[in-house]
C-alpha cells in the first residue's frame, strides 16, 4: 500500500459522512458529541493533508494526523486516536510503501497507544472491543499467508462483530460507564468509529 495521504483522506471522508450516526450513538450512552468531535478532528486533518500534498513518508502523514487529532478533538477520543496514529507513525517512519507485516506492527502499536492512554482493556465497551478482535483476525490471516487486502477484509469483519458485541456489555470506561447496566443494548460509538476507519482503509486498499 502506498500513498498515505489518499488513505487518510478516505478515512476522513468516512468519518465525516458518519457524523450524525456517531453522534446519535453517543447521545444514547454518552454526551452526544462523538460524531462532532471526530468530524472536527478529521476536517482539520483534511486541511493539514492538503497543505502537505507532497509528503511521501507514511510515518510523517500518520504523525500529522495524530497530532492534529490531539490538538483539535476535545473529547476522550481525540487523545486516544491521536496516540494511536502517532504510535503507528513511529513504525512507519521513513516508509513510502507498507506491506502486511508492517501494517500488523502499526496496528499493534496503535492499540498499545490506546491502552497506555486510556487504561482500558477489552470487554469494557470501548473502541478496543472493535480493534483488538480486528488485530487478531488480521494476524491470524497474515500467518496463513493471506494478502494485505484479505487480512484487512477479515479484520474489518471482526471489528463489525466487535461492535455488535459492545451492545451486550456494560460500559466500565469513559462517560458511558456512568450509566452502568443501562448502557446494555447500545453499541459503543468509539467501537463504531474504529470499525468505520478500518472499513475505509480496507476499501482504499482494495481499490
Ligand atoms: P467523550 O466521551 O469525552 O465525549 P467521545 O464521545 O468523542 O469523547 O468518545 C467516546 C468514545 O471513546 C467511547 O465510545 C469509547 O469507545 C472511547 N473511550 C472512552 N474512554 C476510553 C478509554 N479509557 N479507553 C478506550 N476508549 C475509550
Ligand atoms: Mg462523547
Ligand atoms: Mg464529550
Amino acid at each position: 500500500m502506498a500513498n498515505g495521504i489518499a488513505a487518510m483522506e478516505a478515512l476522513a471522508d468516512v468519518i465525516i459522512a458518519n457524523k450524525e450516526k456517531l453522534t446519535e450513538l453517543d447521545a444514547a450512552i454518552g454526551d452526544a458529541d462523538h460524531g462532532i468531535n471526530m468530524t472536527r478532528g478529521f476536517e482539520a486533518v483534511r486541511v493539514k493533508l492538503s497543505a502537505a500534498e507532497q509528503m511521501e513518508d507514511i510515518g510523517g502523514v500518520l504523525k500529522l494526523v495524530g497530532m492534529t487529532l490531539i490538538s483539535t478533538v476535545g473529547g476522550a477520543s481525540g487523545p486516544l486516536y491521536g496516540t494511536a496514529f502517532i504510535r503507528a507513525a513511529a513504525v512507519a517512519q521513513g516508509k513510502t510503501v507498507i506491506d502486511t507485516d508492517i501494517v500488523a506492527q502499526m496496528f499493534k502499536a496503535a492499540i498499545g497507544g490506546i491502552k497506555d492512554r486510556g487504561k482500558a482493556v477489552r470487554g469494557e465497551k470501548t473502541m478496543l472491543d472493535a480493534l483488538e478482535p480486528a488485530y487478531e483476525a488480521f494476524t491470524q490471516a497474515m500467518v496463513k499467508g493471506e494478502s494485505l487486502t484479505d487480512c484487512l477484509t477479515l479484520a474489518t469483519a471482526a471489528a463489525a462483530s466487535g461492535v455488535e458485541y459492545t451492545k451486550t456489555i456494560i460500559a466500565t470506561k469513559g462517560r458511558a460507564s456512568y450509566l452502568g447496566e443501562r448502557s446494555i443494548g447500545h453499541q459503543d460509538p468509539g467501537a463504531t468509529s474504529s470499525y468505520l476507519m478500518l472499513a475505509a482503509l480496507t476499501a482504499f486498499a482494495i481499490e
